[in-house]
């Protein structure tokens, strides 16, 4: 099964253009749709889970329609909001037994004991019976997991769930993800690269409510092979060295500008040649750099 998107575009009432024309192929796995605050993903994200309506365009999953086809998605959909916000004062236990009963798990012991897995799998059996209001933000990132992987989804939509978590969480719920199945389509929207360099087979980036790429994460970075160079520089030279390379980035490396510049010719005087990664994809695609 695959989910086919074609040509949606999405215009606000304000006139912002959140989405111009998309098209992507979503196979089964994890896919990472990456781009920066406000490029689109949301109301993409929203759009597949049959929250909004898009202007024009299509989607659809395996051979149903998304757009029209809503209880049909909703029953194969696992949805985690970028602002999940219900952290109510009754147990994950609880919450979790009432959402396996919104989903249709009726039968009262098939019931407990698909909740009591889904807690073990999320690594909260432990906490089951704290209030979710006492949660940290891992345990709520997590807990969002179990709530959308209840009723085994073959729709997986994570909106930003890593963003506000400590590397130590991070780590945790990407442990997670990797262990859902290869059959399940999880999409996985971030603007935080690492998130699909360490969890995603295939990706697109998008910015301004447009696919700027789509592919694998290697295949990206193997177009900038050999076209990446790298130095320290000092801070007083930063708008010199912008007026006269393309800066890719510049992070501070012991209180030095440390700098990424994309050339197709070899850069003498200083420079090193630097071996691309999909940060360095990310920036360049955004900035419309080819
Ligand atoms: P992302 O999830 O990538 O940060 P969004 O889909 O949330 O992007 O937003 C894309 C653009 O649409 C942004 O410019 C945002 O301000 C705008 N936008 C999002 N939702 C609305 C809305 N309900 N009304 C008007 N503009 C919106």
């Amino acid at each position: 099964m695959e989910l086919r998107i074609e040509g949606l575009s999405k215009t606000y009432p304000n006139g912002v253009r959140a989405l111009d024309n998309v098209s992507l192929t979503i196979p089964c796995g994890m896919y990472g749709l990456l781009g920066p605050n406000g490029a689109g993903k949301s109301t993409l994200m929203r759009t597949l889970a049959t929250l909004q309506e898009p202007d024009s365009g299509t989607a659809s999953l395996g051979d149903i329609d998304v757009l029209r086809q809503k209880e049909e998605v909703r029953r194969r959909l696992g949805y985690l909001p970028q602002d999940f916000g219900v952290y109510p004062r009754i147990s994950a236990q609880d919450m979790l037994d009432h959402i396996a009963l919104l989903k249709g798990i009726t039968n009262g012991r098939e019931r407990k004991e698909i909740v009591a897995a889904m807690l073990r799998r999320c690594n909260l059996y432990d906490s089951r019976k704290k209030a979710l209001t006492g949660f940290s933000g891992g345990m709520r990132q997590r807990f969002g997991i179990a709530q959308a992987l209840l009723g085994s989804p073959q729709l997986l939509i994570v909106d930003e769930p890593t963003a506000g978590l400590d590397p130590g969480e991070r780590n945790r719920f990407y442990n997670l993800l990797a262990e859902i199945g290869e059959q399940v389509i999880v999409i996985l929207s971030t603007h935080i690269v690492e998130d699909v360099m360490d969890l995603c087979t295939n990706m697109a980036i998008i910015h301004e409510g447009k696919v700027l790429f789509q592919g694998r994460p290697e295949e990206a970075i193997s177009e900038l092979k050999g076209r990446v160079w790298q130095r320290s520089i000092a801070k007083a030279e930063l708008p010199a060295f912008e007026e006269r390379y393309k800066i890719i980035s510049s992070r501070l490396v012991g209180g030095r500008p440390f700098i990424h510049v994309l050339s197709g010719q070899p850069l003498n005087g200083g420079f090193q040649a630097s071996v691309p990664d999909l940060e360095d994809v990310f920036f360049v695609k955004i900035r419309g750099w080819k």
